[in-house]
């Protein structure tokens, strides 16, 4: 294996990894820091977070710039104000041994007067955020003219938060650029549109395939409805007693609501979202990385960009709705060689989606069953005592207390101390869990989940794990879904098809058709599947847990004098 000096790097730099306990060159190290050294050459590096990408970049530029000339001579654009201090953080430890050299990080909601002061001390590095930059050009607080050096990082994720033009204008004001170096996870179009035009005959570097999930990651998936979700969710984290994780929602609304709602029912979760200040970012980040908090519950917008190791497990409570962002969300953890899991909570409507991720991350999902009230409560049973026999008695002083332990337990069994223990630590668990109903969506029997039992080999109850379907089937299905067919009158799997004797003539069109029903029946959008309106009546796709209760409360009721009919258009 190749040595951080055979790669040819200064020995000051080479001391400093060793030190941080770094012993060979990761794949895009190697890959990356002989050619970037040169400093002339235009360079594409496609690797996911966890690479060691910043490092592949870091070191080169320390070793390239210039530490007697004090104006900046690199810019490093990332797309987040924690990505930037982790990079300045990894950079700082680097050139530990080098005199000289500095490294400033501007990025949004924090001072840029500080900032502004911080450049003017004079520095060679900067590290920051496209929107912060524009502002410091603009006000002529930052000079470009003499950056040689330009380094992308998360190219895809700042082209998704739109920073396309951003990134575009900082590209143009660097006229004495003599190298680009972009790295990103995956290769949209419009990220070759910005090489082509802005690189000269770069060197691609892939490590591992493009756009390929880390194969260190068991992707799992769980079918409930709508309106089992957040139980689905609870299920999942009890079943999983020693998670440190963290959950994906499309919203900042469902994010903050989650954390609120677990935190009341005493879970160490905090969310992470856009409408929170600097401060309570920070907040939050600290006790998560400090395992203080179990769980963060995040949008993907104020997820990007950190990395916090030994993440066990991440959460999609939905699927995202651009399945690139599934790699990215995956991607918090099994890194650094660790194994990880990534469940997704998914709908019956969504599955369609898991066969384009399985594409994008060459990876297959398993489908797992969501766990029984009595699989919840025997784990955390199990927990409670893996931790009993766990606990170190070494040190303190237990044997001073144990002769009154003695007298005082004289008269209860070795079994019945257990029994009591067990019932002090879970009893809510078993309380919680006593009638717990079955929050898995069945699909005709056709699809076989791999069941919580089959990885439980100790417990002597090792089946098969099983795949859930065969490929044809979903993709039929997904491809229906995308359709809109109707499969001549079937309702999709898991739905009635519910007929109802209002239509356009009504004076309904999709969408207020759609919020009539939503309102009448108090249920969310999300328990609706497909809509066929016609001139006089329409059909509508209901989950079958919430069917019932949409023909309750439309069927017979009055819609500007006329009575509405609703019934199951298939039980007709
Ligand atoms: P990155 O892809 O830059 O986010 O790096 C992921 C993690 O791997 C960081 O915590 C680095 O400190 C660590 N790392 C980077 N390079 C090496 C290496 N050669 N050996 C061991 N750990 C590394």
């Amino acid at each position: 294996m190749i040595t951080f000096e055979e790669l040819g790097l200064d020995a000051r730099l080479v001391q400093a990894v060793t030190e941080l306990g770094y012993v060979n060159p990761t794949q895009i190290q190697e890959k990356a820091i002989p050619v970037l050294l040169s400093g002339t050459k235009d360079f594409i590096g496609l690797a996911q977070t966890g690479t060691g990408k910043t490092a592949a970049f870091g070191l080169p530029l320390l070793n390239i710039i210039n530490a007697d000339d004090r104006y900046p001579q690199a810019l490093i654009v990332c797309p987040t104000r924690e990505l930037c201090m982790q990079i300045v953080n990894e950079l700082e430890h680097f050139k530990k041994h080098i005199r000289g050299v500095s490294v400033v990080a501007v990025y949004g909601g924090a001072s840029i007067g500080i900032q502004i002061r911080d450049l003017k001390k004079g520095v060679q590095i900067v590290v920051a955020t496209p929107g912060r930059l524009i502002d410091l050009i603009e006000r002529k607080a930052i000079d470009l003219g003499q950056i040689k050096y330009v380094v992308l990082d998360e190219a895809d994720e700042m082209l998704n938060m739109g920073f396309k033009d951003d990134i575009e204008f900082i590209l143009q004001n660097t006229p004495q650029r003599e190298s680009t170096w972009l790295f990103s996870a995956t290769m949209p179009p419009e990220i070759r549109k910005v090489s082509k035009k802005y690189m000269k005959e770069p060197f691609e570097v892939t490590v591992g395939k493009v756009n390929s999930g880390n194969k260190n990651i068991d992707h799992q998936y769980y079918i409930t409805s709508a309106q089992h979700r957040y139980e689905t969710l609870k299920r999942l984290i009890d079943f999983n007693p020693g998670i440190y994780g963290i959950i994906f929602t499309r919203t900042k609304v469902d994010a903050q609501d989650i954390a609120e709602k677990l935190t009341r029912e005493g879970y160490d979760i905090d969310a992470l979202h856009g409408d929170l200040t600097q401060a309570q970012r920070d907040k939050v980040m600290g006790e998560f990385r400090d395992k203080t908090l179990q769980l963060l519950i995040a949008t993907d917008v104020a997820a990007r960009g950190i990395d916090v190791q030994g993440i066990t497990h991440v959460i999609n409570y939905e699927l995202p709705d651009d399945i690139e962002v599934y790699t990215h969300r995956s991607g918090r953890t099994g890194r650094a060689g660790n194994t990880g899991i990534c469940m997704s909570i998914v709908h019956a409507r969504e599955t369609f989606k898991l066969k384009a991720i399985e594409k994008l991350i060459q990876s297959t999902f398993n489908r797992v069953d969501i766990p029984t009230g009595k699989d919840v409560c025997r784990k955390q049973f199990y927990a409670v005592m893996d931790k009993l026999l766990e606990t170190d008695i070494t040190h303190g002083d237990y044997d001073t207390y144990l002769p009154m332990l003695e007298e005082k337990f004289a008269d209860v069994s070795k079994e019945d101390i257990l029994k009591r223990l067990a019932a002090v630590e879970f009893d809510r668990f078993l309380k919680y869990y006593e009638n717990a109903e079955d929050l898995n969506l069945r699909d005709n029997g056709r699809q076989k989940p791999r069941e919580f039992g089959a990885d439980r080999g100790a417990q002597g109850n090792n089946r098969e794990r099983t795949r859930f379907e065969p490929r044809g089937e979903r993709q039929e299905r997904g491809e229906r879904a995308e359709r809109g067919s109707y499969g001549g009158g079937g309702a999709t799997p898991g739905y009635a098809r519910l007929f109802v004797n209002l239509g356009t003539k009504d004076g309904f069109y999709k969408a207020s058709f759609l919020q009539f029903i939503l309102d009448m029946s108090d249920l969310k959008k999300e328990v609706l599947g497909r809509i066929d309106m016609k001139d006089m009546n329409s059909w509508v796709e209901v989950e079958q847990g919430a069917s019932h209760q949409m023909i309750r409360c439309l069927d017979g009721k009055n819609y500007k004098g006329r009575r509405i009919r609703m019934n199951d258009a298939n039980s007709r």
